[in-house]
């Protein structure tokens, strides 16, 4: 954390302006400043990135990492389906710490690669998930879920919630992970579970993060429960603030986008998991303009099915520009904002999403030299519209280099994949027996 670094660039985009040719010190973790050409300093790690363009590492606002152990594993279903009979009953049976120690680190890996310095996950035994995190330096929002009919770490709601506790009194205050509660969504937890959870985010001051209006059967199941559409039957529970993090958020009516408007909630759009579950397609482009915060993430990879942003990014802004007929809805350039800075004010994140002195060194280097990306006119249209994760270079988080020239630093990438090659015959094997 004390290496200064003098990464030198030639492309920057800071968050808000696309500079060219100019060198950012890095200090403590932290940006020190941004000046023109290449600065040759003594005392500091050079790091030379010439043909290269740098951004603030992505902030992924919602998935369920170690699901990258059921990767094609139920494809081409609906969701109520595809979660009933596959996910949750798989989970149940499967889901221990071996297969979180197995399959967590296989998405940093891939996260890593993808030039994601952040995320958010909601899933079970994150004790177990923190460790990866810290020894991979990244930073997590690390949302241990709970949900009426037991989670595969603890079966009853009250022994979900003491884990939870624990979970949060153990990494409140940490740097790399920031613990967080993680209700399932309206459908799945009863208004008990959902007003307990949000008693202990408020106590904690951490951040509650839930599924909302995924799907329209969704909406119809809270309707015919409990009378009302779900952000409405939410608020009347007393569960909305600047703290939820609301995944998915496709079927909202002019009342509820107007509720999340005013209580700060902020969404997390998931548009690769939307359209191969068939879910729909969330009004981004009205939220943007409603003011409502909004972020992207690549939900879990069972239903995506990898966790590649840059994709995520590309389809998010595909998927406004073909539903409101309008090639210049979310441009190549809010995209970014909103895949970067976006993400930080969803999460509650101070001094991240951006390259400012002052701000987290969390930095994302794409390598320009491909055949996809020569000649380079516009760096950021390269990003959103021609790269893949294949293509990110460096990635670099809270001034700690995680990885350099496409090498991972931080985990061993090999051993790794091969902990879950190995893993995956066990699951192989339940799954015949049915
Ligand atoms: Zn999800």
């Amino acid at each position: 954390m004390s290496t200064k670094i003098a990464l030198y660039v030639g492309y920057l985009f800071d968050g808000e302006t696309l500079l060219n040719d100019v060198t950012v010190t890095i200090e403590n973790g932290k940006i020190r400043d941004i000046k023109k050409g290449f600065l040759k300093l003594d005392e500091y790690e050079i790091i030379d990135k010439k043909e290269h363009f740098a951004f603030p590492a992505f902030i992924n606002t919602h998935t369920h990492s170690a699901m990258t152990g059921m990767r094609g594993l139920a494809d081409d279903l609906p969701l109520m389906e595809w979660l009933n009979k596959y996910i949750f009953p798989v989970e149940l049976k499967l889901v221990d710490r071996d297969f979180i120690n197995t399959f967590f680190p296989l998405a940093l890996v891939e996260m890593i690669h993808s030039g994601i310095g952040t995320f958010a996950d909601m899933y079970f035994f994150q004790d177990e998930a923190a460790s990866w995190v810290k020894k991979a330096g990244l930073r997590a929002v690390l949302a241990e879920g709970v949900i009426d009919f037991g989670t595969p770490n603890k079966k009853s709601v009250g022994e979900q919630l003491a884990y939870v506790r624990d979970f949060i009194e153990d990494f409140k205050g940490d740097k790399n992970v920031i613990p967080a509660i993680g209700p399932h969504a309206p459908y799945t937890c009863s208004p008990d579970l959902l007003k307990e959870s949000w008693e202990m985010a408020e106590k904690y001051d951490v951040p509650y993060l839930i599924h909302v209006s995924e799907t329209q059967d969704e909406v119809n199941m809270v309707l015919e429960k409990y009378g009302k559409r779900p952000v409405v039957h939410l608020k009347d529970i007393g569960v909305l603030g600047s703290r939820v993090v609301s995944a998915h958020s496709v079927h909202l009516n002019q009342e509820e986008m107007e509720i999340f408007k005013e209580f700060g909630v902020g969404v997390s759009h998931n548009p690769q998991s939307n359209m191969k579950l068939a879910s729909g397609i969330a009004p981004i482009k009205k939220y943007v303009e409603l003011g409502i915060k909004v972020s992207i993430g690549t939900d879990g990879v069972a239903s995506n099915n990898n966790l590649d942003y840059i994709e995520e990014l590309r389809t998010a802004s595909f998927l406004q520009k073909v539903s409101t007929n309008d090639p210049t809805a979310l441009s190549a350039t809010l995209t970014l904002k909103i895949g970067t800075k976006g993400g930080a004010e969803v999460l509650g994140l101070e001094n991240v999403g951006e390259i400012k002195p002052g701000y987290s060194a969390d930095i994302a280097i794409l390598n320009l030299s491909a055949s996809n990306l020569v000649p380079v006119y516009n760096p950021i249209s390269h990003l959103i519209y021609a790269a893949s994760a294949q293509n990110i270079d460096t990635l670099i988080v809270r001034g700690k280099v995680i990885m350099e020239d496409f090498e991972i630093k931080t985990l061993d990438e090999e051993a790794i994949k091969e902990k879950a090659k190995r893993y995956s015959e066990k699951i192989k094997e339940l799954v015949n027996e049915g």
